[in-house]
């Protein structure tokens, strides 16, 4: 993952001309969950009008609770899937455990792996046997060491298509829900050559906080954001305090390509 193996940066080809690590600041955004069919083709409608080039969508979902909503499964990816063939959007979508690997191969563009299994290394070394791109998440308390060599394990295993996550880490202060580690992508940028994204939503994990993250985030160099938008955020079933409304995130889109110009 060390810059030295490839001093100009990785850079990453999707369909449709999309590339992550480029010069362009590529966005990832949709709701944290697929809730229904009607829930994920608005999602995708209202972000791709205003720029995204995935969209995001969880079926299989880590909730802090056994008893929260699991996400949709299968019934999800195929949801994500179609609208992802009628808009062009790209998909991404997290991978909990080895056996969904297979099962989520034909559905997503990139595998999302969480906060929670970023040192899940069986999962890893199966994910780098694969020909898929796969975002890789720091997790809560693991230090950028600690990403790097997670990543580690699936470059090693011959998938050089990774991208990194900046996604907030836990400290002592409990007012946000995550402190957004911003100074994370200019060390990573310098230390790997690997992109890095950034996620303002779980950084933060308080709406009205999430566009200042977010500028933040490109204005020190991301290579891209994730980002969760929801057609109605105060319904959502899960992380809806830190979902965007569909006109800020269109809004905050003007602002990032002011600040990404200018950096
Ligand atoms: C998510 O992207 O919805 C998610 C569960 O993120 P994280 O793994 O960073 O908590
Ligand atoms: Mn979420």
């Amino acid at each position: 993952a060390g810059r030295s193996f490839r001093p100009e940066g990785t850079v990453l080809h999707f369909p449709n001309g999309v590339t992550v690590g480029d010069k362009e600041v590529v966005v990832m955004a949709g709701p944290c969950s697929v809730e229904s069919r009607e829930q994920i083709f608005s999602a995708a409608e209202k972000v791709k009008a205003a720029g995204a080039k995935f969209l995001r969508g969880g079926a299989f979902k880590p909730r802090s609770s056994p008893y929260s909503f699991q996400g949709m499964g299968l019934e999800g990816l195929k949801l994500l899937r179609e609208v992802g063939n009628s808009t062009g959007l790209l998909i991404i979508s997290e991978v909990m455990e080895i056996s969904q690997i297979e099962l989520m191969m034909p559905y997503v563009d990139v595998f999302q792996v969480g906060a929670r299994n970023m040192q899940n290394f069986n999962l890893l070394r199966e994910l780098g046997q694969v020909r898929k791109p796969v975002l890789l998440k720091r997790g809560i308390a693991a230090t950028i060491e600690e990403l790097l060599l997670s990543a580690e394990y699936i470059l090693s295993g011959g998938n050089y298509e990774v991208m990194l996550c900046e996604r907030g880490i836990r400290t002592f202060e409990t007012y946000t829900r995550n402190t957004m580690d911003i100074s994370a992508i200019p060390v990573i940028k310098k230390l790997s050559h690997l992109p890095i994204l950034g996620d303002p939503s779980h950084g933060v994990g308080l709406r009205d906080k999430v566009p200042a993250m977010a500028r933040a985030a490109v204005a020190a160099g991301a290579d891209g954001l994730l980002i969760e938008v929801h057609p109605n955020p105060d319904k959502a079933v899960s992380d809806g305090a830190q979902t965007l409304f569909p006109e800020q995130f269109s809004k905050l889109m003007q602002e990032l390509r002011v600040i990404a110009s200018a950096v």
